[in-house]
């Protein structure tokens, strides 16, 4: 018998160290199972689709247009009955909510919603809830309207603003952080607003980073967006654009071969949406997302953490991963703000912190977006992280590890 060698050895250690990082993803994939995502319901999905386009009488090709899916957005309480079939309880319930705060859904995303209703993250996104009308916050808890130097334009940051160019969007989600602009009526912004917007970016050089947003950007015609998009590639400062949308997710039909046609002209573009739980990344999230890519554009997410939505260790980590998979990278997760009529959301930062140290380490760091808490009155946006120094000495730091072991790193001074 051969002697063991120091190689042997170190492929023991190796292998051992394997067998634990196993035991690691271990129950992470014992639950996973139990975490569905839009990929694997396409057969409900349809079923639930036939069954909407027969109560609107419409036709397939109506439900793949995005005009058709926005002038039928579902915003009648008997409507809605009859199309998830709720009690009359639930009915009036929604009738009630809907006095004081708008709601709206597009077909598409109604036909997401499972059978297992009460529990279904989409019908618990869009779907008025008698909570609304209580619990506190205020409308603008961040001030926005405080840090608007031009029409259209929030800014909060040296060198990058927003321009808001609707109000509209393809839904009202429920836990809209915007709630006080959306008004009665859909409202794109004029054409002369946003004209004074870009010549405020124009006479600003220090402004290289604009951000399209509203409502939802990408609900600006083809045409307008060229306009904005082709404004903005003449001033010379502005290095990048990026377009603020959540139509891969709610309205995956506006990204037609037409409006990708405009998008590929403006490079650099980024794209930042936001899904918020893996149901919601289905094989029609997938070809937008699919098409956005191939016009060039860098997709990002924007979650929001949700209560009994997305705030667990394991439905975070398989969203990113979901995402990954349909080359979106994500971005931020965001705390949610203190906007009234949101109360029912909000969860701990406690939580939020520990969202982000299950996924550091345990799975891609491509899949580890930064998790934001926004300050109050505006004063921007702080990134929080799980506290990984333990010490700091003169040229000594001790760090803990994602696994909890404590190192000492040197310091150069
Ligand atoms: C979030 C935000 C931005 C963009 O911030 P990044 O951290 O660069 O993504 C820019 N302006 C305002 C007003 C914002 O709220």
């Amino acid at each position: 018998m051969r002697e063991r060698s120091a190689s042997d050895d170190t492929r023991l250690r190796a292998l051992a160290r394997a067998a634990e990082l196993k035991m690691d993803v271990d129950s992470y994939l014992k639950n996973r199972a139990e975490i569905p995502t839009g990929m694997s319901r396409q057969v409900e999905v349809e079923a639930r689709k036939r069954e909407i386009l027969r109560i609107l009488k419409a036709s397939e090709q109506d439900w793949d247009d995005w005009k058709w899916q926005v002038r039928n957005r579902v915003k009648d309480a008997g409507l809605l009955a009859e199309i998830l079939e709720l009690s009359t309880t639930e009915r009036k319930r929604i009738e009630k909510v809907g006095e004081v705060y708008r709601w709206a859904v597009s077909p598409y995303y109604l036909s997401l919603i499972g059978d297992d209703r009460e529990n279904s993250p989409i019908y618990k996104q869009s779907v008025p809830d008698m909570r609304e009308l209580y619990g506190g916050g205020s409308l603008d808890p961040m001030n926005e309207a405080l840090t608007s130097p031009a029409p259209c334009i929030t800014r909060r940051y040296p060198d990058r603003l927003i321009i808001n160019v609707t109000n509209q969007c393809a839904m009202f989600c429920r836990h809209c952080q915007r709630r006080r602009n959306i008004g009665e009526i859909d409202r794109h912004a004029c054409r002369d607003d946003i004209r004074q917007a870009l010549e405020y970016v124009a006479g600003n050089p220090e402004i290289r980073d604009v951000l399209i947003t509203g409502g939802d950007a990408l609900l600006l015609s083809d045409q307008m967006l060229d306009w904005i998009l082709s404004e903005l590639d003449n001033i010379p400062h502005v290095e990048i654009k990026r377009i603020g949308t959540r139509v891969p997710v709610t309205l995956p039909q506006r990204v037609t071969p037409a409006l990708c046609d405009v998008l590929r002209k403006h490079p650099p573009l980024y794209i930042n949406t936001q899904f918020n739980h893996p149901l919601e990344v289905t094989p029609w999230a997938k070809k937008a997302c699919d098409r956005l890519v191939e016009a060039g554009a860098v997709l990002g997410n924007q979650a929001v953490l949700l209560r009994g939505i997305n705030d667990c260790p394991d439905v975070m980590k398989r969203l990113n991963q979901e995402l990954l998979r349909i080359r979106v990278r994500p971005y931020y997760i965001f705390h949610p703000k203190t906007v009234k009529g949101t109360s029912h959301w909000w969860t701990s930062i406690h939580r939020g912190l520990e969202i982000m140290e299950a996924l550091r380490g345990h799975t891609s760091g491509l899949a580890v977006p930064t998790y934001i808490v926004n300050a109050p009155g505006g004063l921007g946006k702080i990134p929080l992280m799980p506290q990984y120094i333990v010490n700091v000495r003169p040229g000594k730091f001790t760090l803990r590890t994602w696994e909890g072991k404590i190192v000492e790193v040197e310091e150069a001074i």
